[in-house]
């Protein structure tokens, strides 16, 4: 195997440079099992980071319905197969009735360009909503609708038809403290009107229910809700991203927004619906599909194949037989507990909030909570070379981002919170 700097010169010869890699001294990772990571030179990580591979790495149950199914038959949609109907009928279940239709495609981009599409169809109106430093995807049309990149470095703005709300934020958000959901709900209504008498016609809200990307934000209570029912008092369509948050990470529920007590017209999911392998879907009601059903067909040529349903039902099972919502809920709320008694103890940290094992640990410098940019990189750097891989995020890159896979363990917890209380100590 090559080592890292014949790795990094190749990459520079092969790959295109807009590709970034984790950590000042990027690692060599050649293994994966369970919640760890290991290199090259065979050192162990604790894998804090890696959402995608939700039911630990290389899960021998997932890796093994892949490869039965590969052995047998992997086609497309345009035949009948009962794999697709069985993985759809047990996907549906997980969720809220009358969200029964399944579309199947590769990534979540792909899921989100097009619920977006399906949106705005049946809505016929391209006037979308979104909050501030989303991100939704890397495809055009969601560039688009994702703050995170098209505010950030390279970014352009957004469209006439895309409309920000201020980033829900009680901590440094534009409002702060207690009971700001209203007033954040409130400049959802502005807009919806704005959209309304500018352009007499239907918003389509586009929203993760809990943030990633935008540094693990728990919205104000009664934000989301509220800002639901402003959206469909305006005969709008209310989309959750679930593709961070979903299949059981918050804990208290299997989905993000059913911890926020909304249900949307269309859900999106991904990453860890494979584990690795790449899969999404698109859900929605029977009204709403039969609507979109124009007479344009929806063909995907690897969306729904045999392949990728096999590994789909295999990982429902492993979250169900091993347990692994209860295990978020758990290992999620011990973590939570110890970070926070953190808090009082580094004035480093500025908030920690999450659900389940989603979790975000702000830090902040001065009473004017000017982000400790440079504070979190170095801590993640750190911590990379003791064996605890995590990341920064958020728009300034101040906030460690928690999202292990959900095998974490109460050990694993300790393991990490210790580790960061020492490091910050010794920073
Ligand atoms: N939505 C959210 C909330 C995401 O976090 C991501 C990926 N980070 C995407 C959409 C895009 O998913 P993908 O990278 O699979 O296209």
């Amino acid at each position: 195997m090559l080592n890292s700097d014949k790795l990094i010169n190749l990459r520079q010869t092969y790959l295109s440079p807009s590709m970034s890699l984790s950590y000042n001294e990027p690692l060599n990772i050649v293994k994966g099992k369970g919640q760890f990571l290991y290199d090259l030179n065979g050192k162990k990580y604790l894998d804090c980071v890696n959402n995608i591979q939700h039911v630990g790495h290389c899960h021998p149950k997932v890796v093994e319905a892949s490869y039965k199914q590969s052995k047998i038959l992997n086609t497309n949609t345009r035949y009948l197969n009962s794999l697709i109907i069985e993985y759809a009928k047990e996907l549906t279940d997980t969720l809220p009735e009358g969200l029964d239709v399944c579309f199947f495609t590769n990534s979540g981009s792909e899921a989100n360009d097009l619920a977006l599409r399906i949106a705005r169809y049946i809505t016929q109106s391209k006037e979308t909503i979104i909050l501030e430093d989303a991100y939704h995807g890397n495809l055009t049309s969601l560039i688009e609708i994702s703050p995170y990149k098209y505010n950030g470095k390279g970014g352009d703005g957004p469209p006439k038809f895309v409309h920000t709300i201020p980033r829900p934020d009680n901590f440094r958000g534009k409002y702060r403290g207690n009971n700001t959901g209203d007033k954040y709900a409130n400049e959802v209504k502005k807009i919806v009107k704005k959209i309304q008498n500018d352009r007499n016609t239907f918003p389509v809200f586009f929203v993760e229910p809990l943030m990633g990307c935008a540094g693990q934000l728990i919205f104000p209570n009664g934000f989301l809700k509220q800002a639901f029912d402003i959206v469909r008092k305006a005969g709008g369509v209310c989309i959750a991203d679930e593709i961070q948050i979903g299949f059981g990470r918050v804990g208290s529920h299997f989905w993000g927004f059913e911890s926020e007590e909304v249900i949307p017209d269309i859900v999106t999911m991904g990453k860890s619906m494979g584990n690795g392998h790449p899969l999404s879907a698109v859900i929605t009601t029977k009204e709403i599909a039969d609507s979109f059903n124009n007479g344009m067909e929806y063909f995907n040529s690897f969306g729904g194949n045999p392949v990728s349903c096999s590994v789909g039902k295999a990982v429902l099972s492993v979250i169900k037989t091993e347990g692994l919502q209860e295990n978020a809920k758990v290992s999620g709320a011990y973590l939570f507990k110890k970070l926070s008694d953190l808090k009082s103890k580094h004035k480093l940290i500025g908030d920690v909030r999450g659900r389940g094992l989603f979790i975000g640990i702000e830090l902040i410098k001065g009473d004017d909570l000017s982000p400790a940019t440079v504070e979190a990189n170095q801590i993640i750097n750190k911590m990379k070379d003791i064996g605890i891989l995590l990341s920064t995020d958020g728009p300034d890159q101040n906030v460690i981002k928690i999202k292990p896979p959900m095998v974490f363990t109460i050990e694993n917890a300790n393991h990490l919170f210790e580790s960061i209380d020492k490091l910050i100590e010794l920073l």
